[in-house]
């Protein structure tokens, strides 16, 4: 595809000093580098191959594309995501810079017009298929260009595809150096999200960047507030968090994901959201394709849609305000969650995990495993990520801690989660814990929790009744403890392994040796006890922050503003037809609402926004800025 007929608006002489930082503030309208970036830029731009492991939404892509500006010549980008590819080149050119697609969609009429545009120098950026790469036509291609205006760089997005080990595999990931081999001199620089060893080790090696340096970022998403509750009532509980809110606003208008189990839960869940006036909609592997990239378009495009999705919802989720992403049920390990999860605020703005979960996801996810077809070796490995979930959900210390700890990083309290925000108070819960082994061995291990707990209040079921559960030595024996608070007990008791239930039989609780030295009194047990009231925190202080952190002590003369400021947003990426976001993201938005900048010079100085946006846009919202006196 052609790129529009935008020229290049930076020049950069050859090896200027500080060209970096004028095009990160010119271009992208950005005031410093993040983290590692600024290291990352200057070592690519000085020619040497790198590797970047970064968190989703830690900045990856202004590593590569920033260098390819400063450096002479055409910036190669290798990407498996087609539809990410299209929006990454709109942004671009909503930017100043000059960008191109090139894959299987582009016509014969387009690719010659490429390489008009290559051959004049005029382009900067080209993203490629990694099939399209590999194909004998674009090595041409590639030749004629270093003849001609030189290559930049290649940029290899997504690396983690190297590896055979995940499920992201691609193979024609593992001829991508037989084609950058012939270019020695063009600096590459590998980027992904996924940080595991092995992972890394298969970067290096089969893209053959021994010699590259190595940046990792901590994984760490310090903006996204972790959040579980006990579930009782998925739906009811999803809706006060979605209308929670420090300022009562909750989450409406904003976007989110919701993920659920299973299919038809995804309907029903959506469903219910709409008819609260949500505008929700369902996703998940059963749908027709065209539907599917329907969702995902209205998503990405436009403000304020939930998905309501199974994990078929995943790769290329790349919008950058997704302020919620609320688990309904259990997911099956920590690996998932943490990529789930990591979807909200990916631009840096404060956004929420919130997650329900109870027994019952526990017994249904074990059976799952039971009745899945893998090797016994699979089912013990699934089952021990299935009990790391569970000691997060179940957790008493700082959630992020534990999260990190398990991807191999330290860390102190955070400080933003539920348990850091209002600590769990723990209790000596030795008897209690005693009392439920007890009641669980008298009745036989054949009963799930709620019947065992029924004996332990002395309730008379009709249930209790017929098995004479009402005589036995520990009927009654616990109606000293509430029933959610026996619940959570069970819970706990499950997480660690002294209690298993048995997903054959409908969840019976079975106790396992961990539960012996508890029984026998060698062992204590301390627990976690439920607050008094559970959702209190999450209303008054985690709850629903939709808000950016300038959006945070606006007035409501500025929210006013902000709004219509949204709608003119709204207009303009409609005409363009690009996401909003890449015309200007909310935190920016915001910054106009409250700062209130009067002329062009002004507003070059808001974070977010250039010389081409100010050319662009600027007359559009000084206008609207102007038509707003000072609050
Ligand atoms: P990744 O590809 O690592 O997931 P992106 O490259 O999409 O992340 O960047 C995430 C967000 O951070 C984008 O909205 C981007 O504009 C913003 N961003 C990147 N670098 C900076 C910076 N130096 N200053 C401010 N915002 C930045
Ligand atoms: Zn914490």
């Amino acid at each position: 595809m052609p790129s529009r007929d935008v020229q290049p608006r930076v020049v950069v002489a050859e090896g200027e000093p500080g060209a970096a930082v004028r095009v990160l503030r010119e271009v992208f309208g950005f005031s410093s580098f993040r983290g590692a970036q600024e290291a990352i830029v200057d070592r690519t731009v000085a020619g040497s191959d790198t590797v970047v492991l970064m968190p989703t939404g830690g900045g990856k892509s202004l590593c590569y594309q920033l260098p390819a500006l400063v450096r002479p010549g055409i910036g190669i980008v290798v990407s498996p995501l087609i539809a990410l590819m299209h929006d990454q080149v709109e942004a671009l050119h909503l930017l100043g810079v000059s960008a191109a697609f090139w894959n299987s969609t582009s016509s014969a009429e387009e690719t010659s017009a490429l390489r008009r545009e290559l051959m004049a120098g005029r382009l900067d950026l080209l993203y490629v298929a990694p099939e399209r790469l590999l194909m004998p036509s674009f090595l041409a291609f590639l030749n004629d260009a270093a003849n001609g205006p030189g290559i930049a760089l290649f940029a290899i997005d997504e690396a983690h595809c190297v590896s055979q080990w995940g499920h992201d595999f691609r193979p024609e990931y593992l001829r991508i150096a037989d084609v950058t081999q012939h270019f020695p001199g063009v600096p590459r620089i590998a980027l992904t999200a996924t940080a595991d060893s092995i992972t890394r080790r298969e970067i290096h090696d089969r893209l053959r960047l021994t010699e590259a340096k190595e940046y990792v970022s901590s994984f760490d998403r310090p903006n996204i507030r972790y959040v579980v509750e006990e579930k009782s009532d998925a739906r009811a509980q999803l809706l006060r968090f979605l209308e929670s809110g420090d300022d009562g606003a909750g989450f409406t208008g904003a976007a989110g994901i919701v993920y659920c189990q299973s299919r038809k839960r995804t309907d029903e869940v959506a469903q219910m959201l709409r008819e609260r006036g949500y505008d929700a909609l369902a996703y998940h592997a059963g749908l027709a394709s065209d539907e599917r990239a329907r969702v995902q378009q209205r998503f990405r495009r436009e403000d304020g849609v939930i998905v309501v999705a199974t994990i078929a919802f995943g790769m290329g989720i790349d919008k950058p305000d997704v302020r919620f992403v609320a688990h309904v049920d259990l997911p099956k390990s920590l690996e998932g969650y943490y990529q789930e999860t990591g979807r909200a605020g990916r631009d840096g703005d404060p956004a929420v995990a919130w997650m329900a979960y109870g027994l019952a996801d526990v017994v249904q996810q074990r059976s799952f495993i039971m009745s899945s077809d893998g090797s016994p070796e699979h089912k013990r490995v699934d089952q021990m990520k299935l009990d790391a979930m569970l000691g997060y959900a179940e957790a008493s210390t700082c959630r992020r801690r534990l999260l990190l700890a398990y991807f191999d990083e330290e860390s102190g309290d955070c400080g933003n989660c539920d348990t850091c925000l209002s600590p769990p108070e723990l209790w000596d819960a030795t008897v209690p814990a005693q009392k439920v082994l007890s009641a669980v061995v008298r009745t036989g291990q054949r009963f799930g929790a709620g019947h065992v707990i029924d004996v332990l209040l002395g309730k008379k079921s009709p249930k209790v009744v017929s098995w004479h559960h009402d005589e036995l030595p520990t009927f009654g024996i616990g109606a000293d403890i509430a029933e959610r608070e026996w619940r959570s007990i069970i819970r706990q008791l499950v997480a660690r392994s002294v209690l298993s239930p048995d997903p054959a039989r409908m969840g019976a609780l079975t106790i396992t040796e961990v539960a012996r030295p508890i029984l026998d009194g060698s062992e204590r047990v301390e627990l976690r006890k439920i607050s008094a009231a559970p959702a209190k925190v999450k209303r008054e202080r985690a709850g629903g922050v939709p808000r950016t952190d300038a959006g945070a002590g606006a007035s409501e003369a500025d929210r006013a503003l902000f709004e219509v400021l949204r709608t003119q947003r709204r207009t303009i990426a409609d005409a363009e037809s690009v996401p909003a976001y890449v015309v200007l993201p909310d935190r920016t938005l915001w910054e106009l609402a409250t700062v209130r900048p009067r002329t062009p010079e002004e507003l070059l100085a808001v974070n977010g926004i250039g010389p081409v946006k100010v050319e662009k846009y600027g007359e559009a919202f000084l206008a609207l800025l102007a038509a707003h006196p000072e609050s």
